[in-house]
């Protein structure tokens, strides 16, 4: 992981307006990286970041958003895939512990596959605040990832 980190960010719909506050507060310190999102909560992130609330000028502002396909469209399973690939560094995810979602199943290998590759992933606020306050945001660190060859060179 570089000190330039590519970060996910994903909110269910009740949770949307929880991660537009946090990204407002924000602004500043997710200068310099790139995120990646979900299509609608991509859509309300550029806008919030469009706004004045968070107080800074356009050239302090993360420039890379990339908007993959909405969520239950197959956003999260995008997501997925990148993090396997090694294309995502840290997850913030708002997911909605009071409603079921039609992609459940989704969410949940998305969940899954963070933890298998060791990614940190945020599903509240209070996480979210500590990682983007970590010293490590803005410094070069190497995730140790489980050895799974064992796994990969079992008999067949
Ligand atoms: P959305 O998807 O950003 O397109 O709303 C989020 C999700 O449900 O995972």
């Amino acid at each position: 992981m570089k000190k330039t980190k590519t970060i996910a960010l994903v909110a269910h719909d009740n949770r949307k307006q929880d991660l537009a506050s946090w990204v407002r507060y924000n602004a500043g310190k997710l200068y310099g990286h790139d995120l990646v999102c979900t299509g609608t909560t991509g859509r309300m992130i550029e806008q919030v970041l469009d706004e004045d609330g968070h107080g800074l000028p356009p050239a302090r502002l993360p420039k890379n958003i990339i908007k993959l396909r909405s969520g239950p469209l197959g956003g999260d399973q995008q997501l997925g895939a990148m993090i396997a690939e090694g294309r995502i560094d840290i997850l913030i995810f708002f997911w909605d512990p009071m409603e079921p979602q039609p992609h459940d199943v989704d969410v949940k290998a998305l969940l899954r596959i963070s933890v298998l590759y060791n990614i940190p992933v945020g599903c509240n606020r209070s996480t979210a605040d500590f990682l983007i306050s970590s010293p490590l945001i803005d410094e070069d660190y190497d995730p140790q990832i489980k050895d799974y060859s064992g796994y990969l060179d079992r008999e067949i």
